[in-house]
């Protein structure tokens, strides 16, 4: 029999590389398969194309467009009960099945509220463009010791009533920081037990599949039953540590996985890039392009959010941060999507490295620092560009044709990286995928 594989994929640039694309690619026998979120929640929006049918994931592993194939919403996960309860309903019609962590913080319909008053749509001074789903107030609220949890509510009235108070005192906390912004705390949405009383008949509804996940995951890995891919969300560059302060809430990488589930040895680490990179909301963008070039990139590449619908921000690879992403993310090989994007494109400038705030040093690698990194200018060479269109259509020695300057630019990132290359995606369908060793 052979062993049961233990993969992470987890995003290298700043979110939206097509790791749902990738971690689909990975499953071998459905029923043989156990897809793990560990991190992040609603605010994740993970694209599959299968046959031109669009499906997006946000707090589920996107398994659960697979009957048989086992998905698990970790501790880490952020539960919005609200978007749960219909992605719930895409699983049990797929015949896919869930189980969700009671210890996972729930994301009060409040703290939504609060995220986007605070954020102001990304306009504000100290606003930087979340998806306004309510994750910084959400894990704001865990680590503050505050969060109202999915056992919590599964465990019935009686027990709510025993984390009522404490809950309710962050509540009040909440009500005036919305004030301040602004908002009028008269709305109903706002009002505690109203929140409360939603959450209770969530709870009906989600009941039968909270269970503890760690002991599952755990035991699968023990026994090598079945292969287990933990699905990342956002990116190392937005982690919380890594992007702070234009970043998502919470640990994105191998950590997290780590910390919830005790698992540290993987047999790959897979980093998902795009050809090129992309972010949305705000933040340091070193290779950020002219709008010009931006639009023609953004149009071919379909460059706007699963979730808000708002248009990324585009730039050129950058050599620095992705050295930066593989390094800090523990990340052992990678996988690059999007290539097709940039056929016949007339140049491909590659950031090599960055000149430093004062002009005087080129740096190799992107830096722990976001105001530093903000003031640094990216240094480019010029990759030579490739013909389109790309195709899965094999030639005489049995492989789709790779366009030698693509090769090339693929073996740019590897000296770069120092990881290799495994897989190539040229187009959105699940198919349309290039192996050149799968892990
Ligand atoms: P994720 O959150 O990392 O899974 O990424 P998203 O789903 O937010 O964004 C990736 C987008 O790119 C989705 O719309 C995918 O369908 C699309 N996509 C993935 N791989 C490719 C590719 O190789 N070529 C093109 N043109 N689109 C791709």
């Amino acid at each position: 029999m052979s062993r049961s594989r233990k993969i992470v994929v987890v995003g290298a640039h700043w979110g939206d590389e097509g790791k749902a694309k990738v971690v689909d690619n990975l499953v071998d026998n459905p029923e043989n398969t156990v897809m793990v979120r560990f991190a992040g929640g609603a605010n994740t929006g993970a694209t599959l194309v299968i046959d031109g049918q669009k499906f997006v994931g946000h707090q589920l592993p996107v398994g659960v467009v697979r009957p048989g194939l086992v998905n698990i919403m970790g501790p880490y996960v952020a539960c919005d009960l609200e978007a749960l309860v219909l992605e719930l309903r895409v699983a049990r019609e797929n015949g896919a099945p869930v189980m969700i962590d009671p210890r996972a913080p729930i994301v009060l319909p409040m703290y939504k509220a609060l995220d986007r008053a605070r954020d102001g749509g990304g306009t504000g001074p100290a606003s930087i463009g979340t998806t306004g789903k309510g994750m910084g107030p959400t894990y704001a609220a865990f680590a503050s010791r505050y969060a109202l949890r999915v056992g919590d509510i599964v465990r019935g009235r009686n027990h709510l009533m025993t984390v009522r108070d404490r809950i309710q005192a962050y509540h009040v906390e909440l009500l005036a920081g919305l004030e301040s912004c602004g908002v009028s705390i008269e709305d109903k949405a706002f009002e505690f037990e109203a929140q409360l009383e939603q959450c209770l008949e969530y709870a009906a509804e989600i009941g039968d599949v909270v269970g503890d996940t760690v002991r599952y995951v755990r035991g699968v890995i023990a026994k090598s039953e079945k292969d287990v891919l933990f699905e990342g969300s956002q990116s190392i560059m937005l982690d919380v540590l890594h992007g702070w302060p234009y970043c998502t809430s919470c640990f994105t990488g191998i950590d997290a996985i780590g910390n919830s589930f005790g698992i540290r040895r993987f047999d790959q680490v897979v980093g998902v890039i795009k050809a090129y990179s992309t972010r949305v909301g705000r933040g340091p963008f070193p290779t950020e392009m002219d709008e010009f070039t931006a639009n023609i990139v953004r149009e071919r590449g379909g460059e706007y959010g699963s979730t808000t619908g708002r248009p990324r921000r585009c730039g050129w690879l950058d050599l620095p941060a992705l050295r930066y992403a593989v390094r800090m993310g523990g990340i052992t090989c990678l996988v690059m999507t999007k290539a097709d994007v940039l056929c016949n494109l007339m140049t491909i400038p590659v950031a090599t490295g960055y000149l430093d705030p004062t002009g005087t040093q080129v740096l190799e690698d992107a830096i722990l620092d976001t105001e530093l990194l903000a003031g640094v200018k990216a240094v480019y060479q010029s990759a030579a560009s490739w013909a389109g269109p790309l195709t899965l259509e094999r030639n005489l020695s049995g492989f789709p044709p790779i366009p030698a300057e693509l090769v090339a630019y693929m073996e740019q990132v590897e000296r770069a990286t120092q990881v290799s290359i495994r897989g190539l995606s040229i187009g959105p369908d699940r198919k349309e995928m290039i192996w050149f060793e799968r892990p």
